[in-house]
């Protein structure tokens, strides 16, 4: 067999897993949006044969063989930056990981974390860890047989075996370097903002308006800074998410809440930043992963790029405020620009992660970073993880908790086994932050288009710079390759102290 048939042998094989995969992914978003309730049961047998078959596929001996057939051609991998090169890494890592578990302890995962799934989803309802803890012991033995499968570099430690799962390369040690300062100005800057006398207007928030008038503004918000509804859907979720495994079929959605207009905004522009990535990702390499987005906090950082800084700033405000009077007519009479910009600004120290701003969000991570480090690591057992939930709450955020149905039950995340995840959420801020100031610096005027409604500038630099690449680059190269600089915490930081600074008149 000739290098050129093994490589499109192996190419045919995993783009048509990426198509059974793709289409768990609509059954899926049919699952949240469309499904009666009746459907429940088919529905889950059908995403358990598809998981199945894929899982089957993509770990058959032939993948192994075609693999190590073409990486003994030096030139397909000639140029490490060359689309068969990159789909090679990225194949070749994925079938390790997923070749490295015994089947057994695949499926003993697979059945302790959907029991655990049951009992968090009990106890948090009774506020009762005590019943949740043993699972959650069992989740987590079986996440440190799970690293120990899988192995983690020398002066690593397990967890960076789980992170990298969900964030290739990341580690503890990496998440640590940026963390640690960002923990410290973050701590200042909040409660400098507790104590600060000037507080802004939340009124416009807090305005009745109706979810059909706030489903056409905020459709038409989402179509203006450039998701393309010939190749996509807005339809409504309990939890707003997008799906979509091909550029010409994204699948996203938000909700409504009629007292609090900003709820839906923020969401539908949040997933219009991840369908806007999805819809500029290269579509001749579908299915490939030249073609695939880079990582969790990549695509975090797309969503954060449109909900934090165009959409909570200044600029988008004054290009917005005058819109609003044509989806809710009198009721937003007497609302001048500034408060309306004021009103997508709050910043409240509290309990729930989901409902954070965007000041404290972060910290809520990192106290979750920090615990499950400590609990993967042996540190922390999980019978200590209320008591020590609580007193970081108190520490970083000010708030007390009152019962662990608000604190260390709050996320399904570790319920499900999902230990390593947290971190890609704050590393999406990060990204978002720094890719902003590289497109600012590089288009000039951007506040100035921003504030006129041109949103096509950032949208084109966006394609070109980070959606175009697919997965050229891991995300820590992305990220020196489009700013020039390694992860950082300097323009997260100047962000937020820049805005809040004069809100709260710092
Ligand atoms: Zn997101």
């Amino acid at each position: 067999m000739t290098t050129e048939a093994a490589y499109s042998e192996l190419e045919r094989r995993c783009r048509e897993i990426h198509l059974l995969g793709s289409t768990a992914g609509l059954l899926a978003w049919d699952q949240e949006t469309m499904m009666p309730p009746g459907g429940a049961e088919q529905r889950s047998g059908q995403l358990a044969l598809l998981a199945r078959l894929t899982h089957e596929q993509f770990t058959s001996p032939r993948i192994g063989e075609l693999l190590a057939r073409c990486e003994s051609e030096a030139k397909l991998t000639a140029d490490p930056l060359s689309p068969p090169a990159v789909n090679l890494r990225e194949w070749r890592y994925a079938y390790d990981r997923a070749t490295k578990l015994p089947p057994a302890l695949v499926e003993e995962f697979a059945r302790v974390t959907s029991k655990a799934k049951e009992a968090w989803k009990a106890a948090r309802k009774a506020k009762d860890f005590g019943t949740f803890r043993p699972s959650l012991e069992q989740t987590i033995a079986l996440n440190r047989r799970r690293a120990e499968c899988w192995g983690w570099a020398d002066g690593g430690e397990p967890w960076d075996a789980l992170a990298d799962g969900y964030e290739p390369g990341m580690t503890a040690a990496s998440v640590l370097a940026v963390f640690g300062p960002l923990r410290e100005r973050l701590v200042a800057l909040i409660g400098r903002i507790a104590e600060a006398r000037r507080r802004p207007s939340d009124r416009f928030r807090r305005l009745h308006l109706p979810a059909a008038q706030q489903r056409a503004f905020v459709q038409f918000v989402s179509e203006s800074i450039g998701f393309d509804y010939r190749r996509g859907r807005l339809d409504e979720s309990a939890h707003p998410f997008c799906s979509g495994s091909h550029p010409g079929d994204i699948r996203m959605t938000t909700r409504f809440h009629e007292d609090n207009v900003n709820d839906a905004l923020g969401s539908t522009m949040h997933e219009s930043g991840h369908g806007i990535y999805n819809q500029g990702l290269p579509v001749e390499h579908n299915g490939t992963p030249r073609g695939r987005s880079v990582s969790l906090a990549i695509h975090e950082s797309q969503s954060r790029t449109w909900e934090n800084q165009v959409g909570r700033s200044r600029e988008f405000w004054r290009w917005c405020h005058p819109h609003l009077a044509n989806f809710f007519g009198d009721a937003v009479a007497g609302f001048g620009e500034q408060e309306v910009y004021e009103s997508a600004n709050m910043v409240e120290p509290s309990l729930i992660r989901v409902e954070a701003d965007e000041a404290t969000y972060n910290l809520h991570i990192m106290i979750r970073f920090e615990l499950e480090r400590a609990i993967v690591r042996g540190d922390l057992a999980a019978a200590d993880l209320p008591g020590e939930w609580n007193a970081r709450y108190r520490d970083y955020l000010g708030v007390e908790v009152p019962d662990d149905a608000v604190g260390c039950m709050q996320d399904i995340h570790w319920s499900m086994g999902a230990m390593g995840y947290f971190p890609t959420y704050t590393l999406g801020n990060l990204y978002a932050a720094q890719f902003f100031e590289a497109a600012a610096a590089a288009i000039g005027d951007l506040p100035a288009r921003i504030a006129a409604g041109d949103f096509a500038a950032l949208k084109k630099w966006l394609n070109a710079n980070i959606h175009a690449h697919g997965q050229r680059y891991r995300s820590a190269d992305l990220c020196r390759v489009v700013t020039g600089k390694p992860l950082d915490a300097e323009p997260l930081m100047r962000h937020l102290e820049g805005k809040f600074g004069p809100l709260y008149g710092l």
